[in-house]
């Protein structure tokens, strides 16, 4: 993150003057003959319409997909009470008995040349989740046009549909995870004393490392194509990496968790109980919201309410999340 300040900085950004445009909605509905018949409640997977947005970063086209949401127990945050997080969730009208709503957003990034897929949700592995498929198609794409996919952390939800059915799903991207949660998630030793909800991550990542022969551990920051870079964001995982968008003077900074619902930014001793080290993601938000909010950046955050896109803006002394503008700006 020291280096996140200082590549911003190198860059000579006003990222307050930088935030993407161009943005536009597209909704995608469904032929009756696909609509699901009188059943069970339909999953996000039977949705009539498919979120999708688009916003546009110079010459690149950034299109927010979502795998689908789950609620996570008030009990989950800690640094905070249950009562203490409700109550945060009751004052902006978000809660919910079950708990803080988490989307799972993902980002396709595409200049012409290539498709760089961010993330793929948890794919049926944690709540109402399964509907990236349905939403690539919505764009008129298939598995196996994308030429890459990076994986901001190997938690389950952010690598679940890398497999499915013990098939590599993307059979023709390569893929760059952060070598240090490629080691980290990888370690009989640390798979042994990990606590139980995170051993579906850990099985997960041995499925990944085993299929994804093209993997690339990726090895600090660095472009992985022109004008897409990765930044360092250590602290959630060991190898929590964002991933930086720019050309033609405009940029976007999808931070994946760095910010939770509901939470974030108002707050920075408050986590998630999945973080691996509470006090490294604390530095960094203490580090990464005031930076964000002092350059205005444009954000988009893998659990933020769809599309995910917004900045963190300093309000009379406090931080806040400020949605971005994402439809009929151009
Ligand atoms: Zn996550």
């Amino acid at each position: 993150m020291a280096n996140l300040s200082r590549r911003a900085l190198a860059f000579g950004l006003p990222l307050g003057l930088v935030g993407g445009s161009a943005l536009q909605i597209l909704t995608t509905g469904h032929s009756a003959a696909e609509a699901p018949a009188a059943g069970p409640a339909p999953s996000p997977v039977a949705a009539r319409v498919t979120p999708l947005a688009q916003i546009r970063v110079g010459r690149f086209t950034v299109t927010a997909l979502t795998d689908g949401y789950a609620d996570m127990p008030y009990t989950f945050f800690p640094g905070r009470t249950a009562a203490q997080v409700e109550q945060a969730a009751v004052s902006q009208f978000v809660a919910r008995p079950s708990g803080v709503r988490f989307v799972f957003n993902q980002y396709l990034i595409e200049d012409g040349a290539r498709r760089i897929l961010l993330d793929t949700g948890p794919a049926g592995s944690i709540g109402q989740t399964g509907a990236l498929p349905q939403a690539l198609a919505a764009t008129g794409l298939r598995r196996d046009q994308i030429d890459a996919v990076i994986v901001t952390h190997m938690h389950e939800d952010h690598m679940g549909g890398l497999v499915v059915g013990g098939q590599n799903n993307y059979p023709n991207a390569e893929l760059y995870i952060d070598q240090r949660d490629v080691k980290h998630w990888t370690d009989p030793a640390k798979r042994a004393g990990a606590p139980d909800y995170l051993q579906n991550s850990f099985r997960m990542a041995s499925e990944v490392v085993k299929l994804y022969p093209r993997l690339q551990a990726i090895d600090g920051e660095r472009e992985v194509a022109p004008g897409v870079s990765i930044i360092d964001l250590t602290g959630h995982t060991p190898g929590h990496i964002g991933v930086r968008v720019a050309d033609a003077g405009q940029s976007l900074i999808m931070v994946s968790d760095m910010l939770f619902p509901v939470v974030h930014p108002h707050a920075t001793d408050v986590g998630f109980l999945f973080e691996q080290d509470r006090a490294a993601a604390k530095a960094m938000r203490d580090r990464f919201f005031p930076l964000a909010a002092s350059e205005g950046a444009l954000i988009a955050a893998t659990h933020m309410p769809f599309p995910g896109l917004g900045r963190v803006v300093l309000d009379r002394g406090q931080m806040r999340w400020q949605v971005a503008d994402w439809a009929l700006q151009s």
